[in-house]
């Protein structure tokens, strides 16, 4: 797996519990290879962690092979053995890829789901010790560790109070909290299974919950961590106060380490002039492959199509309630009262969310104005990108968002609460106070329906009686840059500031 660095380059090693398109849930897997990817082309030694499940897309990697080692590494007393697999995972030259495959009798990652099991605090906590393990016996020279998310938060007390006593103390560890509603919180005891030490760590500064008496693994990741971020600046001044579920008080304690980047998309796997699931492709400077992709949708859905420039809404989400799910539903009556049509994609990990979605979906059946696809499935998703005129985003809170910047990149405007990364990447088109040349679609503040509704009639308004403003937003929108570029050099830049400070440390 050796990949020669470069003189300047970093080795940085993200250990995460996604990646896309191998084993995509959410915007996790996206932000693992669009900026693993990006911090690659910069010239860094890039090189991703990830459990090797058994319902992961294995066609999406390529040369996987199991390496010619086993790794033993400690759980619950015990030594565990794990298969060590390697592999690239597409994405241009290809992003260095390990998978850990333990051979543990509770069989952790063959359960045809990558989350919400009964035992994911093990699940994970056991991914995160062999992940560290597997660079220690390596003998790498690391000099960042990135974790993500409460699923491999571990590794940061893991690393220094377990590895760095070891010798194994080149990296700095970077965490990133993509969303403070997951915090992984457990009776104190079960952080033992990994090897972490309980009474040392069940503390009020170190790992117990702010609230109750468990222990809460992304505390312990931001009192760990060298670098602590999150995924927009908005959302970083939201959780310092209630957005942070209780860890605002160890947010402002470690305030100094703690940042919020915009994440990026990844304008390769997400770029309407070279998509392969759209049936034309199209660009700012040629949009009728836009008109055809919706009439073609509009085919296959079984939607009318009698009239070209109805207006099509989109939303592609996970329906969870943070979504804005009463906003979403009352989003379907109203795109009908106006007139409009609407696509739904998303699914709920929740039964009576789901249920009731199902209940909508049979209403509209016979409506050939509106699609309820209560599933996940991404070639859907990249055609309702395409085909939609406007895209919906009305959610309670928002730590990033990426559907809204995917939206824009295909030509779909944006109507999009202002919370968290929606109101770092999408400006109001009728806001006078913001320079005209950064307005790219329509937000409200208040989560109710009156807020929602005043954004989505000023879209329909303008798309009805101003087609020709229309279309230059919608060309505006498209040539907008959401790559990872920028992104990836701001974490660049801290990443290197933390191996300067370890450099000096030694
Ligand atoms: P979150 O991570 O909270 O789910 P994000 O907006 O950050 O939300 O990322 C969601 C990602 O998952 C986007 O790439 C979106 O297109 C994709 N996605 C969400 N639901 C579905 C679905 N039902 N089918 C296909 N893709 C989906």
């Amino acid at each position: 797996m050796a990949l020669p660095g470069t003189s300047s380059g970093l080795h940085i090693v993200h250990i995460a519990a996604e990646m896309a398109p191998v084993a995509k849930v959410g915007g996790l897997a996206d932000v693992i290879s669009g900026l693993g990817k990006a911090l690659q082309k910069k010239g860094n030694l890039v090189e991703i962690i990830l459990p090797k499940y058994d319902c992961m897309q294995h066609n999406q990697i390529n040369n996987l092979k199991v390496l010619d080692v086993v790794v033993q590494s400690y759980f619950e007393g015990n030594m565990f053995a794990n298969k060590i697999w390697t592999g690239t995972v597409e994405v241009n030259a290809g992003l260095p890829v390990y998978f850990i495959e333990p051979q543990h009798p509770g069989k952790f990652f063959w359960r045809a789901q990558y989350y919400g099991e009964h035992d994911d605090f093990k699940r994970f906590s056991y991914f995160s010790r062999v992940a560290l393990e597997l660079l220690y016996q390596s003998g790498k020279k690391v000099d960042i560790i990135h974790c993500h998310d409460w699923q491999t938060a571990f590794v940061a007390p893991l690393y220094w109070d377990v590895y760095a006593n070891l010798g194994f103390n080149s990296a700095r560890i970077c965490f990133t909290c993509h969303n403070f509603e997951y915090q992984g919180t457990a009776p104190a005891q079960d952080l033992a299974y990994c090897g972490l030490d309980v009474e040392h760590l069940d503390r009020a500064d170190r790992m117990r919950d702010n609230s109750h008496g468990r222990i809460n693994v992304v505390k312990g990741a931001i009192v760990y961590s060298n670098i602590v971020t999150t995924v927009s600046p908005t959302y970083a001044q939201e959780v310092r106060s209630e957005g942070g579920r209780g860890l605002q008080d160890t947010l402002k304690i470690h305030s100094k380490k703690f940042v919020g980047i915009l994440n990026g998309i990844d304008t390769d796997t997400w770029n309407p002039s070279t998509d392969r699931f759209l049936k034309v492709q199209y660009s700012a400077n040629d949009l009728y492959g836009k008109s055809a992709n919706k009439a073609a949708l509009r085919k296959q859905l079984k939607m009318s199509s009698a009239n070209a420039s109805q207006p099509l809404v989109g939303c592609i989400t996970r329906l969870v309630p943070q979504k804005g799910v009463h906003l979403i539903r009352h989003a379907i009556y109203k795109t009908a009262e106006l007139g409009g049509q609407f696509i739904l994609l998303g699914s709920s990990p929740v039964p009576n969310i789901q249920r009731e979605f199902e209940g909508i979906a049979d209403q509209f059946q016979n409506n050939n104005n509106i699609r309820l696809l209560l599933k996940y499935d991404d070639a859907l998703s990249h055609m309702i990108f395409a085909a939609s005129d406007m895209f919906i985003v009305p959610s309670m809170f928002e730590p990033c968002g990426l559907t809204q910047m995917i939206a824009m990149r295909y030509g779909s405007v944006p109507v999009v609460r202002k919370t968290g990364g929606l109101n770092d990447s999408v400006f109001d088109f009728d806001d006078e106070t913001i320079p005209m040349e950064l307005r790219n679609g329509f937000t409200f503040l208040k989560a109710d329906e009156q807020g929602f509704d005043s954004a989505l009639e000023r879209a329909f308004n303008y798309y009805h009686r101003k087609p020709e403003v229309w279309k230059q937003l919608v060309q505006k929108d498209m040539k907008i840059d959401f790559s990872w570029d920028t992104s990836a050099s701001q974490y660049e830049d801290i990443y290197q500031r933390a191996a300067a400070r370890a450099r000096a440390a030694t």
